[in-house]
């Protein structure tokens, strides 16, 4: 199957080959004919499964060749829980949308930030991506109208249900009109999540996929033996030994996070940490930084790295350890994906040792270990 099948428009087939989408992932095959019918859909995929162009792309197409009064009113809604994905998603309707003709103007709105920026800019915006919370203060400030919204769309429902925004979902579902598409995409079908479904879908047409991170199989994974002491020295060493020039390291808590960052400025390589202590614009503009191979080094807790989405991101390190053996296959499936190949490396300290056993018997993939007593880590 090739995307020039599924009905999308000519121009955004050309943005997905100069992007280097060749072929569309399981849930664009199946999403993409539904949502340009103008189907409800319930898709139960996680990032990394190619959700987001599963929707983009259909909303633009249907959005092509209308004529785009500039007002407050929005076209297209995309609820998100979190700043990053509103980010990351506005990106996606960004790079695509300002390959149509008519240019379609998206935009995402966010707490933790100054809103009077974003009430001036909603203006002639037509696809609003936004976190719940905020999306009803711009409302209530009359930056922007709902009423006039013919698409829905819920990504990771489920997360935001977690994250306490029921009842300003169910605000936000009042102020829109009845007649419209839903979308709802979530990780996980849980009760929360069937009750949105019910309430709100009609008829919908449910797409379920496994995410492409989980197929790890492109993904080359090495581990280093090494005692706490000495993963400082063998991150530089890896780093400047192999001259990797992008990579993501990820550490158990803030305050490694920020300790491994300044040990490796003071080594002559460009890093920054992202963490929950950092402030919203630091986070966007390392972030931004990073993805655009401006910044070396990444440094990140797990919380915050779930947003990350980096094409052909070539190396991933545990510096240390995650906990559970999902949040191992997560980290490194941050690496090799859209069929790219990837290098996963993993510090392993003595007490870790137990536990690296136990992840790979869970991975099913054993993963060879490299002694660093053998390393010549003097100098680094
Ligand atoms: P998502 O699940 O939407 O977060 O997407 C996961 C990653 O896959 C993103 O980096 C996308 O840019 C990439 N991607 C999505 N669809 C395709 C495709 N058909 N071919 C190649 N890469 C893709």
């Amino acid at each position: 199957m090739s995307f020039d099948a599924l009905g999308l428009a000519p121009s955004l087939l050309q943005a997905l080959a100069s992007q280097k989408y060749l072929k569309p992932y399981p849930i664009q095959e199946k999403a993409i004919p539904a949502v340009l019918r103008r189907k409800d859909v319930l898709g139960i995929a996680k990032t990394g499964s190619g959700k987001t162009a599963s929707y983009v792309l259909p909303i633009l197409t249907n959005l092509e060749g209308r004529i785009m009064d500039k007002s407050r009113f929005i076209s297209v809604l995309v609820l998100v829980p979190t700043r990053e994905l509103a980010i990351q998603v506005n990106e996606v309707f960004h790079d695509f949308g300002s390959e149509l003709p008519d240019m379609v103007r998206s935009m995402a709105v966010y707490g933790g930030v100054s809103i009077n920026p974003q009430m001036k800019a909603l203006y002639g915006v037509n696809v609003l991506v936004a976190t719940p919370g905020r999306l009803l203060e711009l409302v209530e400030s009359k930056a922007v109208q709902l009423s006039a919204v013919e698409v829905l769309v819920l990504d990771e429902a489920d997360k935001m249900l977690n994250l306490g925004f029921k009842e300003e979902m169910n605000r936000i579902f009042e102020l829109l009109p009845a007649r419209r598409q839903n979308l709802l995409f979530s990780a996980t079908l849980s009760n929360d999540v069937k009750e949105i479904n019910q309430f709100l879908l009609n008829d919908p047409e449910v797409i379920e996929v496994k995410a492409v991170e989980e197929n790890i199989d492109q993904i080359s994974q090495l581990a280093y033996f090494v005692p706490q002491e000495k993963k400082g020295p063998l991150l530089r060493y890896l780093i400047k030994e192999n001259n990797i020039r992008h990579v993501l390291v990820f550490t158990s808590t803030v305050q490694k996070a920020d300790n491994v960052t300044n040990k490796l400025r003071k080594n002559g390589i460009d890093a920054e940490a992202i963490h929950s202590k950092k402030g919203q614009n630091t986070r966007i503009e390392a972030l931004s930084d990073f993805k655009r191979g401006r910044l070396r080094v990444l440094v990140a807790t797990d919380l915050l790295a779930r947003g990350i989405d980096i094409e052909f991101l070539p190396y991933v390190i545990n510096y240390d350890l995650p906990r559970s053996p999902k949040d191992y296959v997560h980290r490194i499936g941050r690496t090799g994906r859209a069929d790219a190949k990837g290098d996963a490396i993993s510090f392993i300290t003595p007490e870790d040792q137990h536990h690296f056993k136990v992840i790979q018997k869970k991975m099913g993939k054993p993963v060879t270990m490299i002694d660093s007593e053998n390393i010549d880590l003097k100098g680094y």
